[in-house]
């Protein structure tokens, strides 16, 4: 079959392999120059399966009043008065109950549990090097308050089958030496999460895939896709601007801007972008670094470290805002980065490098926190794979080998039951 991904992000380059893998014959469109270069290019980088919780929670009515009020908040809602944010809220409350945080958990835990085996045996299969490492990560508290929520949210993954040890002070310094001058009281180690540069992951498996011998998948760059209905919406055409797109199949991997894609079909999509912003800055001081990334869950900044070309490098990334479409950001939105990384680990980073980069992406958000992987219900050649939300590089070869499957007409190897559905 000849299957069309749209979108070279983690998802749709993931998708392409799983899709090559079953012998079809694949193309890549991708509207800029090169791949992961939106939501996909400065993630956290951490393979957290064990932070794959919904984002609906008995308590999520609190969360979303601070969300409305403080504005010092890691979430922050700036674009009230949006029909689609009320649209997705709406149905995001409708499942902040226990009954539902349940349900949602066991499914997204497991799923993104298969995602990492995925993600590995993808590693072992091509030899990508994207520094993938499996050696924990390290979620440290500043309070007892979150030292509490830290023990509860242990023991809930521990019943759905992931080790994670509630550590001591004294046993966070062990693991974390550098952690010594911070106010850490404690934290917990998820035992098999990972971290690995998912730009470097997505780029490598990229040209992996042009460069195989049988049937390289062809990547088409600077070329953005836009679809019309035909026949009174019965059947579409997918165009750029310079071609009509032909396939047995397409699948749909434009992330935050799925919705869009899918309003010209006439589709709605349930997903809502939310604004995090990322910093990349060089390491001035490797034995006052963490050697391994981590949360704090006190100011809920991510930190990770990294290998570039120019040396080690910390990516740090927070913040949670609904804000439409707006992808942009200011100086200003770097500041909790800056303070708080410095808290935990001081002198380590140079912040007056010329070198720090700067980013803004949105993570495509399902209201269940659950990603989207199916047949569209109107179009029979169209595929979903899109909502991967806050953990779409843990999730991104887990969602490739699904919608392989369903492309193929296969019965999934993981049960897509309890997803988010159109
Ligand atoms: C601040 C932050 C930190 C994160 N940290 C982590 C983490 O530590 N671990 C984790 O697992 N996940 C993390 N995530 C989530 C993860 O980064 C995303 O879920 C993932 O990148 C989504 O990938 P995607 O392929 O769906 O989207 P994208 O990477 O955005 O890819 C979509 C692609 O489609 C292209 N496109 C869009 N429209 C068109 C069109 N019309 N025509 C052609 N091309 C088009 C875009 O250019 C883009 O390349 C984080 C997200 C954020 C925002």
């Amino acid at each position: 079959m000849k299957v069309v991904v749209l979108g070279a992000g983690l998802i749709g380059v993931a998708s392409a392999y799983y899709l090559w893998r079953d012998g079809h014959d694949v193309e890549v469109i991708e509207q800029h120059a090169e791949p992961a270069t939106v939501t996909s290019y400065a993630n956290a980088c951490l393979v957290s399966a064990s932070r794959a919780l919904p984002w609906p929670t008995p308590t999520a009515h609190k969360t979303i009043w601070r969300a409305l009020t403080d504005s010092s908040a890691p979430m922050r809602v700036t674009k009230f008065f949006d029909p689609a944010l009320w649209r997705w809220g709406r149905e995001f409350l409708s499942y902040a109950n226990q009954r539902d945080y349940e349900r949602l958990t066991k499914e997204k835990l497991s799923f993104a549990k298969f995602c990492q085996d995925e993600l590995e045996d993808t590693l072992a299969q091509t030899g990508v090097d994207c520094g993938y490492k499996r050696d924990g990560l390290l979620y440290v508290c500043r309070s007892e308050t979150t030292m509490t929520a830290a023990r509860a949210r242990a023991a809930l993954v521990g019943e759905h089958g992931f080790e994670v040890r509630v550590l001591s002070r004294d046993e966070v310094l062990t693991l974390e030496p550098s952690l010594a001058p911070s106010t850490v009281v404690g934290g917990t180690l998820a035992v098999t999460d990972a971290q690995g540069d998912s730009r470097a992951f997505t780029r490598a498996l990229a040209v992996w895939l042009t460069t195989q011998v049988e049937r390289p998948v062809r990547f088409s760059y600077g070329e953005t896709v836009n679809a019309k209905l035909l026949q009174r919406g019965r059947t579409f055409q997918l165009n750029t601007p310079s071609r009509e797109l032909k396939g047995d199949a397409f699948v749909v991997a434009l992330g935050p801007q799925t919705q869009h894609f899918a309003r010209m079909l006439g589709v709605q999509i349930p997903i809502y972008p939310v604004k995090g912003f990322s910093i990349t800055v060089p390491v001035k001081e490797a034995s006052l670094a963490p050697q391994r990334g981590g949360i704090c869950e006190d100011s809920l900044i991510a930190y990770c470290p990294l290998q570039s070309p120019s040396g080690l490098v910390m990516r740090i990334t927070t913040g949670a805002i609904f804000s439409g479409q707006d992808n942009g950001f200011t100086d200003a939105d770097f500041g909790a980065h800056r303070k708080h990384f410095e808290a935990l680990f001081p002198g380590a980073l140079d912040w007056s490098s010329s070198e720090i980069e700067h980013w803004a992406c949105q993570r495509p958000m399902t209201p269940s926190s659950l990603p989207i992987i199916q047949r569209d219900t109107r179009f029979d050649n169209i595929y979903w794979n899109c909502g991967q939300g806050h953990i779409g590089w843990t999730m991104s070869c887990g969602s490739g080998r699904v919608i392989a499957h369903l492309v193929a007409g296969r019965q999934p190897s993981f049960s897509l039951d309890n997803m988010q559905q159109l």
